[in-house]
């Protein structure tokens, strides 16, 4: 063995020169001295082995040269784990992208929550404590007719306390055509479960009469419910029960209707050109005791799940001890009023809220954007690469409407390679862009890497990127 100790640490800096020195001196201040100590022991002892080795050649790792890489090192451990990141995959509410962008108004009013202390359970008119449903609860009666609201993390959480409130220890009558799971392992069956109630199954996949419903019900019975089937479609030989006559039968029997709307929309989304989406103050008028839905799908808000409906019921919901372990916080709160407050004019809420801004972005608009484009991405990608500007489809996303498609627009990559190793040059190219500073998400179809640009409000940022790209498309 040779003298490892006796001579490394002469031809590598010492650790206190390394901290003394005028290249580590920005880093102590921006990092903190201990972060810069440990990054530079372990950069020493990355470089020691191969230097005994004569694989490195010490001279070589200066001050300078250390201090560049513990640079490195320390950038990448401080950068946010939290990304912003570019849409581009043609989904609007994607749930793995964080769905509904708010608009300018909810985040005002996040900072506001964020840096003041607020009345979140305090009611000002009378000194006393208050609700934290309170802050929403006029603004959620005015919008969809509702007698009262509480408020829960999200949908799945409102759907989880509600069937607990209202059904535990009994029966949940639910057709078998409305049984769904949503992404993430959100069942039906299983939330039941979990809730106490016991599912009681009627009807079959495709077809359920009143008679089924009917001859379910019984002594053991808690409630009726229904469930939008909002991420597929049953075509065909179908029969379901509408709300109205599913609200009927259930108030025969001294029942609640319990509805699951999902992504809830709150005006009637065809004024916008969009696929027909059952409203919430529908569902209410067509008799259902309590409604569910998300506050980040179509509503366009925070994440959150509101429970609307019978003051009665909604009393009960909120005594639920769970209610208190789902509750939401006060920076959801003060997004969700914002939001909410939009919809009091209905005529500029395309204006106002991104979500619906987005979704209702003529395809016209998005296609002039990718022919501008297009160009500019052609050169950075070089000959390997054919760049089109194309008509696409994008989808809403969060489970909304999946089969309806919005008419919208694409840059469209294909490599000029054999087909053999065209995968492989869409997956480098996909991994570039998602390497950049902004990750740009794309989707791979048809061998060919589509960047849907419905979302790219903020090309500034989008351009002022691109030229990372140079050379990552060339054949390899
Ligand atoms: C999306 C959805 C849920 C779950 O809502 P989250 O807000 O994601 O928790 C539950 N039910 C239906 C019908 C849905 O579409």
């Amino acid at each position: 063995m040779p003298a490892r100790l006796a001579t490394v640490p002469a031809r590598l800096p010492s650790i206190d020169s390394l901290l003394r020195s005028v290249a580590c001196q920005p880093l102590a201040e921006r990092y903190g001295r201990d972060a810069l100590l440990a990054t530079l022991r372990q950069l020493l002892d990355d470089v020691r082995e191969p230097v005994q080795l004569g694989q490195l050649d010490a001279v070589e790792l200066t001050a300078q040269v250390l201090a560049g890489r513990a640079g490195e090192r320390l950038a990448n451990q401080h950068r946010s784990r939290v990304r912003r990141v570019f849409n581009l995959t043609g989904t609007v509410l994607h749930t793995n992208l964080g769905r509904a962008l708010l608009p300018e108004e909810a985040i005002e009013a996040v900072q506001q929550a964020a840096r003041y202390p607020l009345n979140l359970e305090f009611d000002l008119a009378s000194g006393k404590r208050g609700d934290r449903d309170d802050l929403i609860e006029d603004l959620i009666r005015e919008l969809t007719g509702a007698e009262a609201v509480t408020v829960v993390n999200n949908n799945a959480a409102a759907v989880l306390l509600a069937l607990n409130s209202l059904g535990a220890r009994k029966e949940g009558i639910i057709s078998r055509g409305e049984l769904i799971e949503i992404g993430g392992a959100f069942r039906i069956p299983d939330i039941m479960a979990r809730a106490g109630v016991r599912l009681h199954e009627v009807g079959t996949t495709n077809r359920t009469h009143p008679r089924d419903y009917e001859a379910a019900i019984g002594p053991r019975s808690g409630l009726l419910m229904r469930v939008h089937t909002s991420n597929y479609s049953i075509q065909g030989f179908t029969a379901h029960v509408p709300t109205a006559e599913l609200a009927q039968l259930a108030h025969r029997y001294g029942l609640p209707l319990l509805e699951d709307l999902g992504s809830g929309s709150l005006l009637d989304l065809t004024r916008w050109g969009l696929p027909a989406e059952p409203t919430v103050r529908q569902a209410l008028a067509d008799g259902a005791d309590i409604v569910t839905f998300s506050g980040d799908k179509l509503l366009g808000g925070p994440q959150a799940g509101l429970i609307v409906g019978r003051k009665d019921l909604i009393a009960r919901i909120k005594k639920n001890p769970l209610k208190r372990a789902l509750r939401v916080d006060k920076l959801t709160l003060a997004a969700l009023e914002a939001v909410l407050g939009l919809y009091r004019d209905p005529d500029r809420l395309a204006e106002r809220l991104p979500s619906l801004r987005l979704l209702t972005r003529p395809q016209a608009d998005i296609l002039a954007q990718a022919e501008r484009l297009r160009p500019l991405l052609a050169r950075v990608l070089g000959d390997g690469w054919g760049v089109a500007a194309l008509p696409a489809l994008s989808m809403i996303g969060s489970g909304s409407q999946p089969v309806a498609r919005l008419p919208s627009a694409a840059l469209c990559l294909r490599p000029h390679v054999s087909k053999r190793l065209r995968g492989r040059q869409l997956h480098g190219l996909e991994a570039a862009l998602r390497a950049l500073p902004i990750p740009v998400l794309g989707r791979i179809d048809d061998d060919a890497l589509w960047l849907d640009l419905r979302q790219l409000d903020d090309e500034a940022a989008w351009l002022a990127q691109l030229d990372l790209l140079q050379g990552v498309g060339a054949a390899r």
